[in-house]
This record gives C-alpha cells, structure tokens and sequence, in this order.
C-alpha cells in the first residue's frame, strides 16, 4: 500500500515540471543531506533487503503450490509456510526500523532547513521585510522546506525500491516464463499513459488549491490582526470579506472534490489493469501449465509477481518529474537563502569603548536601496519587483554630538530625519561617509555591541504579544524583578501596572492594543531604560498623546535621556528647547544649525518652523 501512495504522490506532483533549474541546486541538496549520510546508508541497505524480500515470497508460494501439486510430503509444505512467515516477520520489522531511518532523515532534514532559513531572514535588512508580505514568507518556511523534505525522502525511497523491486521482479519473472512476462506487459501503457496525464491534472489542481489556501492564509492574517479588523468593521466590510474569503474556500471545496474522485479512478483503473493482467498471466500460464510446459507453483509465483511489477513501473514513469519536483522546492528554499543580508558583521568587529558616547555623521550620504538587490519578487507576491530607488535621499550630512549632548532634528516631512536616525543603528549602511561611535566606524562594530549602546525607541513602540515582563525583559533577559519595576517607576507606570489585575503577568494583545497610546509608548521607554543603551535613538511621538499622557511621556524621556548621548526627530518644544544642538534638515541636507535661542535669533528657517509647529504648544519647559 506504501508504494501505491508514493506512486499517487509522485503523479499527483509531477506537473510541477520546472522550466530551467540552476545547475547547482543539486550539489547544495547534495550538501544539506551530507550529514545524515550514516542514517542514508542504513536506509538504502534496509531497502534492498525489503525489495528482496519482496520477491522471494511469490516464490515460496510457487514451492509451496509445486510441493502440493507434485504430491511432496507435509514437512515441505509446512517448512516453506513458516519460512514465509518468518520473512513476513523480518519483513515487518524492516519496515519499521526503515521508516525510522527515514523519518530521521526527513525530519532533520527539515529541521536544518528551518533552522538555516530563520537565521538568515533574520539577517536581512529591514528594508526586506518592509517589503516581503509576512504571509508568504512564512510560507516559504512551512510549505516550502516541508515540500523539499518530503520529495526528498519519498523520491530516494522510491527511486531505490521501485528501481530495485522492478529489476528483481522483471529479472525473476523472465527466467521463470519470458512469454507469460512479455504478455503481462502489454497492457502496461493502457494504464501508464492515461495516469501520465492525469498527474499532470491533478498537479495543476493541487497547485491551485495551494494558491488559494496561500490567499486564505493572508486574508486571515490581515484581517484578524487587531488594525486590519478594526478597519473592516470601520468600513462595514464583513459581508464583502466573507464573500471574498467564501469564493476562496468553494473553490478548495471543488477541488477537493474532483481530487478525491481523480484519486479513485487512478486507484480503481490501477487495480483494474493489473487484475486484468493477472487474468492474462492465469489464461496464459494456465494453458502453458496444462501442455505441461510450465509447473502450477511458477503459475503462481508470476501472478503474485506481478503485482510487484506494475507499481514500480508506473512510479517510475514520473520519477524524473518528481525528482524535478523536489529541486523545485529546494530551489525555493534556497532562494531565500542566498538573499544579499547586505548588512553584515565584520570578522574583527570592535566593541565600543566604555564611557560616555559620542555620536557622528561624516559627510552621509544615502540612498535607499533598490528592491531587487534584497527582495524576492515571489515574496512581495508582485510579479515584477518595483525597481525604483537608489536615488540619493541624504546629501552630506555632517554632526557631531559629544557623550551626554542631545541632537534634536527638526525639518518638514519627507526631509529625511527617519532615514537619519535608521543609519546609526545600522538599519541600513551609508553609500559614503561614516558613521562613528566614540569615533569608531559602526560598520566596524559588532552587532552586540551596537545594540547595547544604541536603543532605539520609535513613535508606534511595537510591543509583541506576551506578557509586559516578557516584553520589557526582551531588552535585557537577566534584568531582576526590582530593575522592572524601577524602569516601570521612572516611565510613570508603574501605578498603572500596579494596578492591572494580573500585574506584570498582563498580556498586552498584538502590537501593544490594550494599552492607550501614551502607555504603549511609556512602556517602551521602560523596556529601553532597563537596556539602559548609552545613546539613545528617539522618534518622538507626534500629536496622537492626550495632554496628561504627554506630560507623562515627556518626563519618562527626560529619565531615559540624562546623561545619555541621544538623537532625537523633535516634535515637541520642550525638546527642542532642551537640546544641544538643533539640526534643521530640508531635502536631505542640514540647511540650519544650532540652540534655539541662536536658530530663533537668525530668524530662517527654523524660526518659520517654530511658529509652525511648536508655537502653539503650552510651553511645558
Ligand atoms: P522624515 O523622517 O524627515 O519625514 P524620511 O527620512 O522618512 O523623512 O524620508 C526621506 C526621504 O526618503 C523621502 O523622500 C522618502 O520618500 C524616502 N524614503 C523613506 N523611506 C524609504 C524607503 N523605505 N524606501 C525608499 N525611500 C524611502
């Protein structure tokens, strides 16, 4: 019954034939399976044994018809009917230490997959998964790497038992009678031919309902996350997103139908052409026997044998196809893998010096890459990948900001203060120019040191879905219950915690929802205050905080900012009064420098800004 199921597979994938696969994938697959090549050769070993087995049991049978036949005594009957039961025993005990080695190998192949390509998504800049649709890539992680295992292991198995089960049967079946095997085997291509095409069908089938499960998926995703259901309801969607979502899943229901009945007929018209082929082998080895030309037991034995033929051959018809199959899918996987991290860390890379931090731009400038160089256009779910970019967003910014000393930047949108503040955590690297910390390049840093000495806190502070403990301790696992709530106390939340029926233990949904917006953004500053970084990255919130959560931000901040070295995009005067220097950026240039007093004093553009944009704010400070 296996091999019936490895047959069906391999037919119901063989469609998904390739166009044109990189010479290479079959020595990286080569690679991935090197170190399970111990549990390979067991497998391998243990499958020529079983396909012997498999052989030798029709012919037993054939003995034991002759010796009854023959008239030969009880012993020998007897004798040969333990023996076949005892190779059924060693058979069946085959069979599980087999599928053992090859669930190991399976599985550990999967694993090492998983593994591999996590790390390295992991690597990948931020502007890859500002692109990539979650969904899909996910789905390169589940499907994908379990559909490269699966034609893995089934395509090896089947390849060696069908190729081996095949020659033993074939070579077995001709010295016993060459006339009976060549009319058995004519009425092979009435069931090879038709089940060729019908593969085809059902891959086409199969990969369709992959697709619109794939839909599914991310229907699901974005409409159930906490935003995307909002906006629905928002909208009065429900009725259009059902129906959508109902058109979807009928057409699964469809398939799943046809699938099934496809199925059915291959199995029935399988077991319909051998059974008509073991009446020929009886009509034929029949008539033989009687003119006395062939012994009943041989009769027998090539009836039973061939059973063990027609599976085989057909499964081996579409090995090519399924062998093709399963480097697509490793393709796949692959593909991810050799995505540019683009950022990456050097073999030498420094620590930064202890003490206080100093932070500077030499002559930055920047672009953002274009999408090609780190996306797949398979995982942004586009067909063709947007290839603008690449044009010059920062042109020569130069600073310096002395440990202890806050930047404030200030500009119109669309200036380029975000681009700014990503370069210095390194979420992106400058196209020229530098970057120092404490006058060491942050391309020269390694990456646990940049990021315990930059903590970034951006406006819409992502909290994950766990418990505020978790969430906090992410920034630094060892930090003690006293640590938590002294960072709770200093970003004026510790009352409201204190107060949460399950305490720290409180799990805040998906992207922070049960928390208001200023208490998403305090708890934020708390999880950086327990990092305790020594220069801090800020993006200051803008005017979405009620006046009572602003003073509270304003002064959680003012904690997590003394005696740090900190980059801010300003929004708030306070800030901008408080800052060191003020930076005043318009198109990718620092057009204006200086404190407050002196840039209100020369009256240009920072001035224009002020009465813009912080004028009407009470002055807090
Ligand atoms: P600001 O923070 O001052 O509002 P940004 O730094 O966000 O400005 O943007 C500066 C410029 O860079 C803008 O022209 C913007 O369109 C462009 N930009 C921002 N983010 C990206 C991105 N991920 N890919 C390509 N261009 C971007």
């Amino acid at each position: 019954m296996d091999n019936t199921w490895m047959l069906m597979r391999s037919v119901m994938e063989s469609a998904n034939a390739p166009k044109g696969l990189t010479k290479g994938t079959v020595r990286r697959v080569a690679k991935f399976a090197r170190p399970h090549w111990r549990r390979l050769a067991v497998f391998l070993v243990l499958t020529v044994i079983s396909a012997v087995l498999a052989v030798t049991t029709p012919l037993l049978a054939g003995r034991v018809v002759d010796a009854i036949v023959g008239g030969g005594s009880v012993s020998v009957v007897v004798g040969l009917a333990v023996l076949i039961a005892g190779l059924a025993i060693v058979d069946a005990g085959l069979g599980l230490v087999e599928r053992w080695q090859s669930a190991r190998i399976g599985e550990g192949l999967i694993y090492d997959l998983r593994r591999a390509v996590f790390e390295h998504v992991q690597r990948m800049p931020i502007a890859f998964f500002t692109r990539t649709r979650t969904g899909a890539l996910v789905s390169r992680l589940n499907n994908d790497v379990i559909g490269a295992q699966r034609t893995f292991t089934a395509t090896l198995s089947g390849l060696v038992t069908n190729v081996i089960q095949l020659v033993l049967s074939l070579a077995v079946m001709v010295t016993l009678s060459w006339q009976v095997t060549a009319l058995a085997l004519m009425l092979l291509p009435i069931f090879v031919l038709p089940a060729r095409r019908m593969g085809r069908r059902m891959a086409d089938l199969q990969r369709e309902s992959a697709q619109l499960n794939a839909g599914m998926t991310t229907q699901m995703t974005e409409r159930f996350s906490a935003p995307g259901a909002t906006l629905v309801k928002l909208f009065g969607r429900p009725r259009a997103e059902a129906g959508e979502f109902g058109l979807r899943a009928g057409r699964v229901r469809d398939i799943g139908v046809r699938t099934a009945m496809l199925t059915r007929w291959f199995m029935t018209s399988l077991t319909l052409v051998s059974a008509l082929a073991q009446a020929l082998v009886y009509g034929l080895g029949g008539w033989l026997a009687l003119r006395g030309d062939l012994a009943a037991g041989t009769v027998v034995a090539l009836a039973l044998l061939l059973t063990r033929l027609y599976t085989p051959l057909t499964a081996l018809a579409n090995v090519r196809v399924d062998v093709m199959t399963a480097l697509v899918s490793f393709e796949r996987v692959f593909e991810v893998l050799d995505l540019d991290p683009m950022i990456t860390e050097k073999p030498d890379a420094k620590a930064v010096p202890a003490g206080g931090v100093s932070v500077e731009f030499s002559d930055v400038r920047f672009g953002y890459p274009a999408a090609d160089r780190y996306s797949l256009a398979s995982l942004e779910e586009v067909s063709t990948l947007d290839n603008r970019g690449g044009e010059e967003v920062l042109h020569g910014i130069s600073f310096r900001a002395e440990p202890g000393q806050m930047i404030a930047l200030v500009g119109s949108s669309g200036a380029g203060k975000s681009t700014i503040a990503s370069l210095l955590p390194r979420l992106y690297d400058v196209d020229s120019g530098a970057i120092r910390l404490s006058d060491v390049d942050v391309r020269d840093l390694s990456f646990a040191s940049l990021r315990e000495t930059v903590g970034v806190v951006t406006q819409d502070g992502h909290l994950f879905h766990d418990t505020i403990r978790a969430n906090l301790t992410y920034a630094r696992p060892e930090a003690t219950e006293t640590e938590i709530w002294h960072a709770l106390e200093r970003a004026r939340l510790g009352e409201l915690i204190r107060g949460l029926p399950d305490g720290l233990d409180t799990v805040v949904g998906e992207r922070g929802y049960r928390l208001s917006g200023g208490e998403r953004q305090r708890l934020t500053i708390a999880r950086l205050l327990l990092a305790q970084p020594r220069v801090i990255v800020l993006d200051e919130a803008t005017a979405h905080l009620d006046s009572e959560s602003e003073v509270a931000v304003g002064e959680a901040l003012s904690h997590a900012l003394t005696g740090r070295t900190a980059l801010v995009i300003a929004h708030r005067l306070s800030t901008v009064r408080a800052a060191d220097q003020i930076l005043v950026v318009e198109a990718g240039e620092i057009v204006e420098r200086g404190t407050h007093e002196e840039l209100l004093a020369a009256d240009g553009r920072y001035a224009e800004l002020y009465h813009t944009q912080f004028a009407e704010e009470p002055a807090a400070a």
